[in-house]
């Protein structure tokens, strides 16, 4: 069963109602909500789910006489800040329900396709509650309800996810852990920009999307934001798998009546002359240095002069991953990251070690 509701009233009694229409009903006495919170981004930026939807889903399970709700998410960086900027850990107090950092939560291993993988031990005997964000994703096109599970796994897994593939590694958590319920946060979203750019806002979409497959309400969105699931690659790897079926009951608001189309991330972001690549095995370590290169660069003269230089007046091509060709630039480039080690001996470039390597590093390389 699929709802897709248009917010009216507020952002907590839109999530109330549709969780009522769907009849939804929690099977176990405590309940585990992930809400996709990876960094600190305010309240409102298109990167998180709203703390207000999340709060709408603890109002409707105390209506269901749910007394133990836990939410918890892993954090990419920043874990106090995090929980402090979204507004998750005032809401939290206001609700009184525990807000945990997953990365300190025990884990107990779980047997699937890879072998054996760590997973907080809440998630066996509690009803779990995955809330997603509409956005776009550098490797995967989209994030959604089955991406959003990368946040459950120990950091070293979530590397250990890109180099083992990323998109049926994504698949293959799915059909070893299934969210009760998932909600996909469509009050606005995250698309590309124009060629070279990050992506940016959808402002004004003012839907919420809930299902009970995970399959099914990703490949909703997916739809909604106009992307073809062929091109999806986890989506359609799960579907082979017969995660569960695509034509679901759907309720709400008709899908061909709020249809858009999302512009998808490109392979790279450019600021001003510097060009930063990723591929499928970037992971969120290399691929948040992008910014934290930047905020290094203001921090000293020295490092600031060496960005206009290459960055702003010069061009320089920073790789990441394990690209499978590194094209002629007129510029200078680099690679950064153990993950480049190989392809960075092999074609003779300069090199910053590190899992991920040290901003201030790569400054002293460029
Ligand atoms: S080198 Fe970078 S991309 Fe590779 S696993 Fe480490 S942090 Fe992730």
């Amino acid at each position: 069963m699929i709802i897709i509701k248009r917010i009216k009233d507020t952002i907590e009694n839109t999530i109330y109602d549709a969780l009522s229409e769907i009849k939804y009903k929690p099977q176990h006495e405590r309940v585990l909500i992930k809400p996709c919170i990876p960094s600190p981004c305010r309240v409102g930026t298109p990167y998180i789910a709203s703390h207000k939807i999340t709060a709408g889903v603890i109002n409707y399970l105390r209506h269901q006489g749910i007394e133990e709700i836990i939410v918890g998410e892993g954090p990419l960086r920043d874990y106090n800040r995090t929980f402090v900027v979204s507004g998750y850990e005032k809401m939290c107090k206001e609700k009184d329900v525990r807000l945990i950092n997953l990365h300190y939560a025990e884990r107990r291993g779980i047997a699937w396709d890879y072998g054996e993988i760590q997973i907080p031990s809440l998630i066996f005997d509690s009803e779990y509650i995955n809330i997603a964000k509409l956005k776009v994703h550098t490797s995967t096109t989209v994030t959604l309800g089955m991406k959003n599970q990368m946040g459950l796994l120990r950091k070293e897994d979530n590397k250990n996810i890109h180099l083992l593939g990323l998109h049926r590694p994504i698949a293959a958590l799915a059909s070893v852990i299934k969210p009760n319920l998932t909600i996909i946060d469509a009050i606005n979203g995250e698309q590309g920009g124009p060629p070279g750019k990050h992506g940016h806002e959808v402002q004004g979409i003012n839907l919420v999307i809930c299902g009970t497959s995970l399959l099914s309400t990703d490949a909703t969105a997916a739809r909604l934001m106009g992307f073809s699931l062929e091109n999806i690659l986890h989506l359609s790897i799960a579907k082979d798998m017969n995660l569960s079926i695509f034509d679901d009951e759907m309720m709400g608001v008709p899908l061909d009546e709020c249809q858009m189309n999302f512009i998808p991330l490109t392979d790279h972001r450019k600021i001003y002359n510097l060009y930063y690549h990723w591929t499928d095995e970037t992971c969120s370590g290399c691929l948040g240095l992008m910014a934290e290169i930047r905020a290094t660069a203001l921090t000293h003269p020295w490092h600031l002069g060496r960005f206009i230089r290459h960055g702003l007046l010069q061009r320089i091509d920073i790789f990441t991953g394990k690209p499978k060709i590194i094209m002629e630039t007129n510029g200078h480039i680099i690679g950064i990251g153990n993950c480049m080690l190989d392809i960075a001996s092999k074609h003779g470039i300069p090199f910053v070690p590190g899992c991920p390597p040290r901003a201030v590093d790569v400054l002293r390389k460029i």
